[in-house]
């Protein structure tokens, strides 16, 4: 049994999938979103922290998440013609990176130096005026909570920090994936959600459709991977994983909410912060609360997943107490509350923590995967360069050996493509952790 024919598949409704869909209908190329959740963004999208910052280790991820804030400050002509009732809003706070000897900084500013990303930097008095609620000693490198180290008394202090004062998060990472799901329906894209993909199609050496769990077969000339955490089922579908230099696979994250505590307005003062340090991330969440990430600090055993489908979703005891006392060091005024409140996801984790973003050796099969717990911010950008790459490669570009550039449409900054390929060697400027 086979449905109508479309356009191009996209497997995955997050905000990705989304951004995809809308960029691939712009062009005249109708896509049928297939989703197994209820409505978009119900998956890991709806769980990010949905942080914008560029402090990525290569020049083109410090380009797209440059390119991709840009996108965020205009989103209403970003999700024209669509007009929702309700869309999501840029919140402006200045991101920091620590400087201290061997701090990831020190990747990161060639590139924006080279691309001309505005930044500050800041010494350890100006800091301290500025934020006076966070202490300023250098307490790393991260231990693990037992280690009678966690408490000792630090005696250095950090030299400053580097400062963006651009950066910022999406009030509403759900939303945002439903405004683009709207884009891509006003461009005349479909969806089809509790629906789950569980073959690829090909005829002939090419991807030809999918097939559902009800057993039949939606056919297409293009198929785009954008599965979030399930991207390795999928591409093993498709029978190209293993043909693959880089690999994707689930990683379970909890994120927390806590109080920023007496005397301490994070509303009005706060910062976002990137502590490889004391190995949080932190960034206001609004109510006064302070929401705190991990940045996988090397002493910390990974929880990696096998069954996407199948894991804990409760927040633990034992991350609670660690994230939040780390983040207490650099915040004296976090205690940590009796109730835990956060959320538990997946992150999709390639192995270099950079996504890619490529075509596949199947013909016509695209991905746009392993978004690593940072991709959120690029998910506007993410679905241009994904449309432009497919337009190009089924125009006859060879992306492997001519790998394409996508100039940003609001920046002029180039994003070379070929940095997210499947094939790249694994990057080793990379922090192996959420930042990139
Ligand atoms: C806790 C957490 C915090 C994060 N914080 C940040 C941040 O601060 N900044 C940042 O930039 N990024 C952040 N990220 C990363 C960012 O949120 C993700 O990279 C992004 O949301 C992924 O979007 P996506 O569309 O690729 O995937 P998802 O949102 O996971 O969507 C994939 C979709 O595919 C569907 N699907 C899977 N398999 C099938 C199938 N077989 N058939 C049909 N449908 C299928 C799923 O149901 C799902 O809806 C964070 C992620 C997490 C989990």
């Amino acid at each position: 049994m086979t449905h109508t024919s479309h356009d191009a598949i996209v497997i995955g409704a997050g905000v990705i999938g989304c951004s995809v869909a809308a960029a691939l209908a712009k062009r005249g190329i109708r896509p049928l979103v297939i989703d197994k959740l209820p409505d978009a963004g119900y998956g890991s999208t709806s769980s990010s922290s949905a942080v914008v910052r560029f402090g990525y280790s290569t020049e083109a991820g410090v380009a797209m998440a440059w390119e991709g804030h840009l996108w965020w400050r205009e989103w209403a002509d970003v999700i024209a013609p669509a007009t929702p009732d309700a869309i999501v809003e840029f919140i402006n706070y200045p991101m920091l990176m620590l400087d201290f000897e061997g701090g990831h900084f020190a990747r990161v500013l060639p590139h924006y130096d080279k691309l001309g990303i505005p930044y500050e930097r800041l010494d350890r008095k100006q800091l301290q005026a500025r934020y006076p609620m966070m202490d300023l000693h250098r307490f790393g490198p991260p231990v693990p909570i037992e280690s009678d180290d966690f408490w000792k008394d630090p005696s250095e202090y950090l030299r400053g920090a580097i400062s963006t004062p651009d950066s910022g998060f999406i009030s509403d990472p759900m939303l945002s994936a439903q405004n683009l799901a709207d884009a891509a329906r006003a461009h005349g894209a479909r969806f089809m959600f509790r629906t789950e993909v569980v073959g690829i199609e090909t005829t002939g050496g090419r991807v030809s459709g999918v097939k559902l769990n009800d057993g039949s077969i939606v056919g297409a000339p293009i198929v785009v991977n954008v599965a979030g955490p399930h991207s390795s089922r999928i591409n093993e579908l498709a029978g190209v994983r293993d043909s693959m230099k880089v690999t994707t696979r689930p990683l379970r994250r909890e994120v927390f909410i806590v109080p920023a505590g007496d005397g301490v307005d994070f509303d009005s003062s706060g910062v976002m912060l990137g502590d490889e340090d004391t190995g949080v991330y932190f960034r206001p969440e609004r109510g006064n609360n302070v929401l705190i990430g991990s940045t996988e600090p090397e002493c910390d055993e990974l929880e990696w997943i096998d069954d996407p489908d199948n894991y804990r979703t409760t927040l633990t005891e034992d991350e609670h107490q660690l994230l939040v006392l780390r983040c207490a060091r650099r915040i004296p005024s976090v205690g940590v509350p009796q109730r835990k409140r956060g959320v538990v996801d997946l992150y999709d984790v390639s192995d270099d923590w950079t996504p890619v973003y490529d075509k596949s050796d199947l013909p016509g099969f695209y991905m746009a995967v392993g978004s690593s717990g940072n991709q959120f911010k690029n998910a506007p950008i993410a679905g241009h360069c994904m449309a432009e790459l497919i337009e190009a490669v089924e125009g006859g570009l060879d992306h492997d050996t001519d790998p394409l550039v996508v100039t940003g449409p609001r920046s002029a900054l180039p994003i070379a493509m070929g940095t997210f390929s499947r094939n790249r060697d694994v990057s080793t400027a990379s922090t192996m952790s959420v930042l990139g």
